[in-house]
């Protein structure tokens, strides 16, 4: 098994032993691609959106909420695309009966078998060469990591302009020229590619047949898309201003692999900003860079970078993904769509509706431009867990080394942002003021008591669930008011006044250190 597998594994199975995330229905062997959060996971993930939340609406004051609901009138789908253009290109293997996105066995082989390659020989020559090393030039003129570089490009290339071009019999042939082979069956005997519309779909109590319909919902944004005239006159906004939203949507993905990151019932964040015809590009460059910022607040540098997106969705004239290092590699984590007049233009001509703002300042009306930020709350709660969760070698309380598990997560994050802990637990006096002491400050933030196991295991227990401070009564608090406070990171224990711990924990804790 490989480092990244393992530490994968290592993070699937600490969700779950430590109730962040469990299996849906898990009595009935679970239901694939569907995950319930646990008591800590709730408490992140709901923290996660808080700072999204607070980020948006809460920062600009052009920028407001909304909350619609997940069933919308059937035809808002055939207005977004989505009846006619929502599909994914899937291939089956007839022995394994395995199903598989085309473009992503293609995607797939470039990566490991033609990449991996290049980068095989770069990584050499950079241990060859040491501090003198020039990359860029390398990969300009080592004719062997141009071959790849160049295969790697006309593969791409010609994937990117079958799927434009809805030509699937040639992304078969191209399948079938690259050799690919089913991971599953080891063989090369594969379907046709077929499209697979990717939405949910239910039927309306009261009405029967195509006319009842009802899809659950791909995105959220559609849902705002049809309010942008409630919201715009009811707030009074000038454009240029946003929607954010945050809700649940629905795909029926083909391959739903690696955990919370591809599931069929997930999360999204979005924020829709209406902009002015031909000023997508200045809101383009904006919306890309402070959205990159709000990552970098919690995420290290290394981590994440931006995919400009080759081929585009048919809504858009330009698109980006904010890509994040997961343990299986760079995927995207956040997307940033230039959407044009395509949504709101398509419902105001399906419903009959104009969807049009009179701009004061050009004295002209128009069907406003949008510029979209597109968050998977999932895969974001999936990039923190995987960035924070670390095993460290630290002493322990006789001075010895040992290993722990840590969830080295952003205070302002946390689930649980202190626990309280009575040096002993059959000690009355120590327990009724430790009891006391956590009842005053589970009013300011999410703490915990806990009393049961020596002090060193509970601690153990607070550094896996990510709790950034850890109060200890012990016996000179009966005589002073004073308690310890263990910083969960750099372990250093600080004595301070009962009626300090409030301040102290609320001023790390706090959305602010983030959101500045
Ligand atoms: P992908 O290429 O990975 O399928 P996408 O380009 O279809 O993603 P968008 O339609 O741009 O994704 O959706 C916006 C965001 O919603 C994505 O960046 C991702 O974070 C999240 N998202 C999309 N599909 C899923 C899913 N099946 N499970 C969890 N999150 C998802």
């Amino acid at each position: 098994m490989s480092k990244q597998d393992d530490s994968f594994k290592k993070l699937v199975s600490h969700c779950k032993e430590y109730g962040f995330i469990f299996q849906s229905s898990e009595i009935y062997d679970g239901l694939a691609a569907v995950y319930d959060y646990g008591p800590y996971g709730v408490e992140l993930k709901n923290n996660i959106k808080q700072y999204w939340w607070e980020s948006m609406v809460k920062m600009h004051e052009n920028i407001v909420g909304i909350d619609a609901a997940i069933f919308m009138h059937p035809k808002t789908w055939k207005a977004s695309g989505h009846i006619d253009a929502f599909n994914d290109p899937m291939i089956d293997n007839k022995d394994s009966k395995k199903r598989y996105r085309a473009d992503q066995l293609v995607e797939e082989y470039v990566e490991k078998k033609v990449l991996k390659k290049a980068n095989k020989e770069i990584e050499k020559a950079r241990k060859r060469f040491g501090d003198d090393f020039d990359e860029e030039q390398y990969k300009t003129t080592n004719p062997r990591v141009m071959g790849y570089l160049e295969k790697a490009q006309t593969i791409t290339t010609r994937l990117n302009t079958s799927l434009t071009n809805e030509d699937l019999e040639d992304v078969k042939a191209l399948i079938e020229e690259l050799e690919i082979a089913c991971p599953e069956s080891g063989s090369r005997n594969w379907t046709e590619v077929r499209q697979f519309n990717l939405m949910f779909n239910t039927q309306l109590g009261t009405i029967a047949g195509e006319a009842g319909k009802l899809y659950l919902r791909p995105e959220t944004a559609q849902g705002i898309f049809v309010n942008f005239l409630n919201v715009q006159k009811t707030t009074r906004q000038k454009i240029p201003f946003g929607i954010a939203q945050i809700g649940k949507a629905f795909r029926n993905e083909i391959v739903a692999r690696q955990f919370i990151f591809r599931m069929r019932e997930f999360e999204q964040m979005e924020m829709q900003f209406f902009i002015r015809p031909g000023e997508q590009q200045k809101w383009y460059t904006y919306w890309k860079e402070a959205r990159m910022k709000w990552h970098l607040a919690i995420h290290p540098t290394e981590k994440l970078r931006y995919h400009d997106h080759e081929k585009l969705a048919h809504y858009a004239d330009a698109a980006l993904d904010i890509e994040f290092q997961f343990p299986f590699g760079f995927r995207e984590l956040e997307g940033i769509h230039s959407r044009t007049a395509f949504d709101l233009g398509s419902h105001q001509e399906l419903s009959g509706k104009k969807l049009q703002y009179f701009d004061p300042e050009l004295g002209e009306s128009y069907v406003p431009y949008v510029l979209e930020t597109s968050i998977g709350c999932d895969r974001m709660f999936l990039a923190t867990m995987a960035n924070a969760l670390m095993e460290e070698t630290v002493p322990d309380a006789d001075g010895k080394d040992s290993t722990r598990i840590v969830l080295k997560v952003h205070p302002a994050l946390a689930p649980v942002k202190c626990a309280v802990l009575p040096l002993l637990k059959n000690k009355e006096e120590l327990t009724t003021k430790a009891r006391e002491v956590f009842n005053n400050l589970k009013f300011a933030f999410n703490c915990q008591y806990d009393e049961k196991d020596a002090i060193g295991r509970r601690y153990r227990r607070q550094d896996a669930i990510g709790t950034p401070y850890c109060v200890t009564v012990d016996f000179d608090t009966l005589e002073d008011n004073t308690v310890t406070v263990r910083d969960r990171d750099t372990l250093e224990q600080v004595r301070i006044p009962i009626s300090e711990v409030e301040a102290m924990v609320s001023g790390k804790v706090s959305m602010k250190n983030l959101l500045n």
